[in-house]
């Protein structure tokens, strides 16, 4: 499993530098703010965020808890409000069942699964992780010296878990399973029967299982299935992982939340208190509002996001040389660019023969001026990841513009 990008290696850097590579999600989206803060018109599909305003009540709660003086320390894991309206959240979308000791919020999603690797993982210990994957989940595994181990899903079923390979890979290594459902970057829903199988190889094997959920909210066909539901046993062994990023538009307030075993949630909220403390006061009182109050504004933007789905797609299938599965969730297009390999594209006087996702992204935003992400960050080197939480408007440009840019292609 690589990244595309390995900086040069400082002799002070410790050893877990030698093979970090820095997200590329985010270097997509620092790269097409550099262009235009130099003027260049680039349109970004680079990172996932969603380009709705944070709604008013949610601001009002923060602004609000300043106003009341809730700006200090607060319990590690969370104020008991916020912890308790994560335990009401859980058990009215997902029917589970947790107490605020089995509870922890951190800073953002990405923060939490960094406390649980660091909680559960020895270097050494393998972690599965069904591939296309999140580019984060890796580099985190690698940073601790433990060994993710990529199991491949298949395009021709949507990116499906499957459940045979993951058994198929297990050795006595194995610790962990992360699924990622609905998943970034494929936009699959992992159907219930491939979740169910998966429950059971992890209870056979004694695996723990990290369910990311951070897309629960955009799931546009199938149905959003927590593998913690499935019954008590794989709930033992699983931990829920959410965040307010996605469903409420608050990727800037840092607000991710997890719930398990409360042996397990322990761990993660020690090193949190060693580490980062309390994420936010304010920000907590935020998401107590995001997660108790009206949930309309929620499928509001997710029907948004469904209609700009069929956009992208349906314009990405009439490019040449490129095809898209539709994704049932998230709000990401994968798309598969190998039928643009081999064809040359002329810059200047030099030449250059397009080879893999890298050079496609390369391509794209010299020649079309729009940002992607290459799919080789995600384990992919045939597809790239497009964003899709962006305006009709940007969206129908960014396909244009790639039109025009591969008819150039020799
Ligand atoms: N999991 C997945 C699959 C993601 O795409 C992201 C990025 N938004 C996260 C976790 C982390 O989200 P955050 O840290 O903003 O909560
Ligand atoms: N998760 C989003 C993405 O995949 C935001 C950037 C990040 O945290 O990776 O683009």
């Amino acid at each position: 499993m690589g990244g595309s990008e390995h900086p040069p290696f400082p002799p002070m850097l410790a050893d877990r530098l030698k093979t970090l590579a820095p997200s590329s999600t985010l270097a997509v989206q620092a790269k097409a703010r550099e262009l235009r803060a130099k003027g260049i018109d680039v349109i970004s599909f680079g990172a996932g965020e969603p380009d709705f305003d944070t709604p008013q009540r949610i601001k009002d709660a923060a602004a609000e808890a300043m106003r009341r003086g809730q700006t200090k320390y607060t319990e590690v894991g969370g104020i008991p409000e916020l912890r308790a309206a994560v335990c009401a959240k859980l058990k009215r979308d997902n029917g589970l069942d947790y107490t605020p000791a089995e509870a922890l919020v951190s800073c953002g999603a990405k923060h939490t699964l960094y406390n649980l690797v660091t909680a559960l993982l020895n270097p050494g210990d393998e972690m599965l992780v069904p591939s296309p994957f999140w580019v984060s989940y890796p580099e985190q595994a690698r940073l601790l010296g433990a060994v993710p181990v990529a199991v491949d899903t298949r395009e021709a079923t949507g990116f499906d878990l499957d459940p045979e390979g993951l058994r198929a890979a297990v050795t006595p290594r194995t610790k962990l399973i992360v699924l990622n459902s609905p998943n970034n970057p494929t936009g699959a829903v992992f159907s219930r029967r491939a979740l169910e199988a998966v429950a059971r190889l992890a209870v056979e094997r004694g695996l723990w299982v990290v369910a990311d959920e951070c897309y629960e909210s955009l799931t546009f066909e199938g149905r959003h299935v927590s593998i913690a539901s499935l019954g008590p046993d794989i709930k033992a062994r699983t931990l829920v992982v959410n965040t307010c990023s996605k469903a409420y538009a608050m990727t800037g307030w840092r607000i991710g939340y997890a719930a398990g075993p409360r042996e397990l949630i322990r761990a993660m909220t020690d090193i949190q208190s060693q580490v980062t403390s309390n994420p936010s006061s304010i920000a907590q009182w935020a998401a107590v509002e995001a997660l108790s109050g009206p949930q309309d504004e929620v499928a509001k933007m997710a029907g948004e996001f469904d209609r700009r789905r069929r956009l992208i797609i349906g314009g990405l299938n009439a490019l040449p040389g490129v095809s898209c599965v539709m994704p049932k969730g998230a709000f990401y297009a994968f798309a598969n660019v190998s039928g643009l390999f081999g064809r040359t594209w002329v810059q200047g006087d030099t030449r250059a023969t397009l080879k893999g996702s890298i050079d496609v992204t390369g391509f794209l935003l010299e020649a079309a001026r729009v940002a992607v992400v290459p799919g080789l960050d995600f384990g992919s080197d045939a597809h790239v990841r497009l964003s899709y939480a962006t305006s009709d408007a940007l969206i129908s440009e960014g396909l244009r513009r790639m039109q025009a840019a591969i008819a150039t292609l020799a």
